[in-house]
């Protein structure tokens, strides 16, 4: 039996991927210690790890909206903060390693106190990527810009001092790059598949494309009509009313079914209740128009907080997506073709890939004509559920879950 730790950030999207590798784990009687924050705690309990909270080691919580806001914007504040973290968490981490003896760490590669821990232990190490795996030839493609390697080479001082202080406290790292990226030498998980990850074949044989890594779905959606458009800007910066109330008037007039996430941050009884006046036709010249709305034609809209995306995908005929990479490696796991509305460069990167694949569209501009060309183009032109059907093979047979899993008790075992 191995024992491994795993190390994780507070969010859906870095976790959701490891919960079947670590359910694998414990089915076949290995030992999981998995290190993340509250909010996560039921969904990796279930898996059968033993869950450690790290809630009071967060220094990210404790912030204004301001500072807030510069996590991951700025490179000096970020890498100060992870160092805070990786700091506060020295002492329960070193006492951890030395009580429960860990063959191998795993962690996310945003969770760099869990990379830092190995070598600071000297512990075999995998990195879990949820992202696209990143070296300088797929960056071209994901589009990272000459202005972020410039303001990357002016944060260095102030970057200088934070690694001094973790070399201060035993962590062997000469250079930030240590702890955030991985080069060709490090063991590192990327759940997509080779044909879908930019550039796949100028990573060493220690990366393992093992393909989206679809936890099981907990209930599945009733079908109420032919077609079935998903709606979710993911759980992270969801909150987009005027978005989703743009979307509600685009689609009133169709006769599809659309589920809509939203998320915490925006009031779901006012989409509701924009639907509802659409749909009853009681209309204000000029405020909410739906176009083309009719008595007999009109779209089964439902609004949610929070939906198990997989129960939709797998019914769903088009997926309007923000384009982080679960939410798009989900949607061609199950040959969903998407329309694609990225905010972040990172998910401009996935959303480029998915169209140059020919599995979706870019929606050019939030408003309801564009939405509802680009659904209606998406749902009618057989191609884009083709294109994505091809992805989706790929992705079956990449291993998944169990591919992860045997990776990790092969660094185990070295
Ligand atoms: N998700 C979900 N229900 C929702 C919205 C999202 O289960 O209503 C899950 C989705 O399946 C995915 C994750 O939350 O695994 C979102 O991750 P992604 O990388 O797509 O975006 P993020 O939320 O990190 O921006």
């Amino acid at each position: 039996m191995s024992r491994i730790l795993f190390f994780n950030i507070p969010a859906h999207g870095h976790t959701n991927p490891t919960l079947g590798v670590v359910r694998e784990l414990v089915r076949r009687g290995h030992q999981v210690w998995y290190y993340s924050y509250e909010p996560m705690r039921e969904k990796i309990e279930d898996t059968g790890a033993a869950f450690i909270a790290c809630d009071s080691f967060d220094r990210e919580r404790h912030l204004s909206a301001k500072d807030a806001a510069r996590v991951g914007k700025d490179l000096a504040f970020s890498v100060e903060i992870l160092t805070d973290t990786t700091l506060a968490l020295n002492e329960m981490v070193r006492r951890d390693v030395g009580r429960f003896k860990p063959d191998c760490i795993v962690a996310d590669s945003m969770a760099v106190w869990g990379k830092a821990a190995a070598l600071k232990y000297g512990i075999p190490f995998v990195s879990s990527t949820t992202t696209f795996a990143f070296n300088q030839y797929s960056s071209k493609i994901m589009g990272r810009r000459m202005r972020e390697a410039f303001a990357f080479l002016l944060a260095m001082p102030k970057v200088g001092r934070q690694i001094k202080r973790l070399k201060n406290h035993g962590y062997p790292i000469k250079n930030v790059l240590d702890i955030l990226q991985n080069d060709n030498d490090t063991h590192t998980i990327v759940y997509t598949s080779p044909e879908f990850q930019p550039c796949a074949e100028t990573f060493s044989d220690k990366y393992a494309f093992v393909g989206a890594s679809v936890r099981p779905a907990r209930e599945e959606i009733v079908k109420t009509r032919d077609k079935l458009l998903y709606i979710s800007m993911g759980t992270v910066n969801n909150d987009m009313l005027p978005f989703y109330e743009q979307c509600i008037r685009a689609l009133a007039g169709t006769d599809y079914q659309v589920v809509l996430s939203v998320g915490n941050a925006v009031d779901v009884r006012k989409l509701e209740e924009l639907a509802e006046c659409l749909r009853a036709g009681n209309l204000r010249a000029g405020s909410l128009r739906a176009d083309s709305l009719s008595e007999e034609i009109y779209a089964d809209i439902t609004v949610y907080r929070e939906v198990d995306q997989i129960g939709v995908l797998k019914k769903a005929d088009v997926f309007l997506s923000h384009c982080g990479m679960n939410s798009v490696n989900e949607s061609l796991y199950f040959g969903v073709p998407l329309v694609l509305l990225p905010q972040t460069s990172e998910q401009r990167g996935v959303a480029r890939r998915a169209a140059e694949l020919g599995a979706g569209i870019l929606l050019e501009r939030a408003e309801p004509a564009a939405v509802l060309k680009a659904v209606r183009r998406v749902m009618e032109e057989k191609a884009f559920r083709e294109n994505a059907g091809k992805i989706s093979e790929g992705f079956r047979t990449c291993g998944g879950a169990e591919r992860a899993a045997d990776k990790i008790l092969e660094v185990c075992g070295q």
